[in-house]
């Protein structure tokens, strides 16, 4: 039986970059979405790939979405928690709103999701949970305290989740791209992207297949010995 993998935020981005490799490897693959019907559809009618709507940063969405997957598509056997979004600001400008709200979907969505379906990996004794960090979560960045905030904390239960998942067969990794060519960084300003090019080594921006490579390699079965790791794919851009 092909593993059944979900990718939040798979519509778009890279997200689907992600959704087109793990199907194009033999995996039964459905994308969650936010909000944006069009892009869904269009993704929808481009991949074949089946699309389910709901705010990851709502608990029991989380949970009613992923109930609703495995009855209609089969057990989860794979998690990549790729939905993301960004809301900047220096923090004397910053609201409150804008900081709850990406720290409910960035890291909230995290949670939700393994409680949606950590038991039932544990049950069947194999599990592949793919976390979407970010290069501004383990360096910082000016203008964005919510996003590195919620981006560190995701390597924190990454590495906790996978103490918890290791006797089980679960394994909990995580992936911090550098910028990447999607319209989360389209949305950066012009003068401002161009300087950050000027700091990757290798003089460009990533790309969302580049991100995939690495979600695939750790879904896989031969990736069992890597639990509790971050992979940073970043051109260079932050080494440690
Ligand atoms: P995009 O903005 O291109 O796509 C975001 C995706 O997340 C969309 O499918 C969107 O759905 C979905 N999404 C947003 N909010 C929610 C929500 N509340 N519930 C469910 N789905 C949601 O983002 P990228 O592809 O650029 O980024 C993907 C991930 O990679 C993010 O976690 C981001 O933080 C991270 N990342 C990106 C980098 C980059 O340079 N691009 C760098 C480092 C990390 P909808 O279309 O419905 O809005």
């Amino acid at each position: 039986m092909a593993r059944v993998a979900v990718v939040t935020g798979g519509t778009r981005g890279i997200g689907r970059a992600i959704c087109e490799m793990l199907r194009d490897e033999g995996m039964t693959v459905v994308a969650n979405y936010g909000g944006n019907d069009d892009a869904a559809k269009k993704f929808s009618d481009e991949t074949g790939i089946a699309t389910y709507k709901w705010d990851v940063g709502d608990h029991q969405a989380c949970l009613d979405g992923c109930k609703t997957i495995e009855d209609e598509v089969g057990p989860i056997d794979i998690v990549v928690n790729n939905a993301g979004i960004t809301r900047d600001g220096v923090l004397h400008k910053m609201s409150f709103d804008d900081w709850n709200e990406v720290m409910r979907i960035n890291l909230g969505g995290c949670f939700n999701m393994a409680k949606a379906c950590f038991p039932g990996m544990r049950e069947r004794k194999w599990g592949r949970i793919v976390n979407i960090g970010s290069i501004n979560g383990q360096a910082g960045q000016y203008g964005q305290v919510n996003y590195a905030a919620a981006k560190s904390g995701i390597h924190g239960f990454t590495k906790a989740l996978a103490q918890e998942g290791a006797r089980s067969g679960i394994t909990v990794n995580a992936i911090a791209p550098g910028y990447i060519d999607t319209d989360m960084v389209a949305a950066v300003p012009e003068p401002v992207l161009e300087k950050i090019v000027a700091k990757i080594p290798v003089g460009r921006l990533g790309q969302a297949n580049e991100i995939a490579r690495g979600v695939l390699f750790l879904c896989r079965e031969e990736a069992g010995f890597v639990t509790g790791s971050t992979l940073s794919i970043n051109g260079g851009q932050h080494m440690y």
